[in-house]
């Protein structure tokens, strides 16, 4: 795993909390008999956004419930790192459901197949899963771990390339609505670090083992050097900074909600006729079509 630190300052963990929690009051991120299903990796982000919901439904004696979602990749790490999850949940006291990818589609497969970088895929699949299962659930809405620095990559990365209209996606909660379920991102306006810390302090079992490809850090290096660089001057640059993203957004940014249909082979949204696993799929059993007519021939000579 490619791991970029942020240089850090004292971690103050208490400003960490308190800021985290006036997120989730400020944008209505738990509200009463919610059912959230937290999408959880086994890294330390996912951990601390499970671990401060929970914290924050306590608190508040919220009648809502939070509940841990974990998708096993099928890769060779994927059952430590289920494993992982299951102990986590455990500890926390919450209830676990566990999806297995291969079940919908096998991703170093598909990956091969159409020749994608094996994280598109697994992207692509993700975001399917995260939304179909939850709802199938019953759940009211979807957290992730996302934190502030995974934003601001996102952002200047669309800056740059000019997908403008991406980056009015950057927001606490962005609704949902007929097959998409309400996402809401509690850690926003956290740091990395800050999320590191807050699961190594109170102990939680955070996976030691990370998914073999290891590289979801690599294109945020550039993004995390500038951040670091302007911290050097105001420590708090990079918060402002997503902070005026956010507020940008919440003023500005049209719900610029995309067309969506009904895939024509799974009735999940998709943003043309058929959706993104659905298309990969007819790639993987395309390629095993011909491997297996090549085999054939082979056989024949
Ligand atoms: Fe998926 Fe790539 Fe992240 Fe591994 S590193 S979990 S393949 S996105
Ligand atoms: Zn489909």
């Amino acid at each position: 795993m490619i791991s970029i630190r942020v240089p850090t300052r004292e971690v103050d963990l208490d400003t960490y909390r308190r800021r985290v929690f006036e997120t989730i009051r400020r944008y209505r991120l738990v509200e009463i008999r919610d059912v959230i299903y937290v999408a959880v990796s086994g890294g330390k982000d996912s951990c601390a956004a499970l671990a401060l919901l929970k914290e924050y439904i306590e608190e508040y004696r919220i009648d809502a419930e939070v509940r841990a979602f974990h998708i096993n990749l099928g890769f060779r790490t994927s059952a430590k790192i289920e494993e992982a999850v299951r102990t986590l949940a455990e500890a926390l006291g919450v209830g676990i459901h566990v999806v297995y990818a291969r079940d919908y589609l096998d991703i170093e497969a598909a990956a091969r197949a159409t020749g994608r970088p094996i994280c598109s895929v697994c992207g692509a699949v993700k975001r399917y899963l995260m939304n179909k299962v939850p709802r199938e659930l019953g759940a009211t809405k979807v957290a992730t771990g996302h934190h502030a620095y995974d934003f601001l990559t996102y952002y200047i990365k669309n800056l740059v390339g000019r997908n403008h209209l991406w980056n009015f996606k950057i927001l606490p909660r962005v609704e949902g609505g007929g097959l998409l379920v309400t996402k809401i991102r509690p850690l926003i306006f956290a740091r990395p670090e800050e999320n590191e810390e807050y699961c190594r302090r109170r102990g939680l079992p955070v996976s030691a083992v990370c998914c073999e490809y290891g590289l979801c850090g690599a294109a945020h290096a550039e993004v995390y050097e500038m951040l670091a660089a302007a911290r050097r001057r105001d420590p708090d640059f990079d918060l402002k900074l997503i902070g005026g993203v956010v507020d940008f957004n919440m003023k500005f940014g049209r719900a610029e909600v995309e067309q969506l249909h009904k895939c024509k082979i799974c009735g999940e949204p998709a943003s043309g006729e058929i959706c993104a696993v659905c298309k990969l799929r007819a790639a993987v059993a395309k390629s095993l079509a011909k491997d297996s007519q090549s085999l054939r021939e082979a056989g024949r000579r």
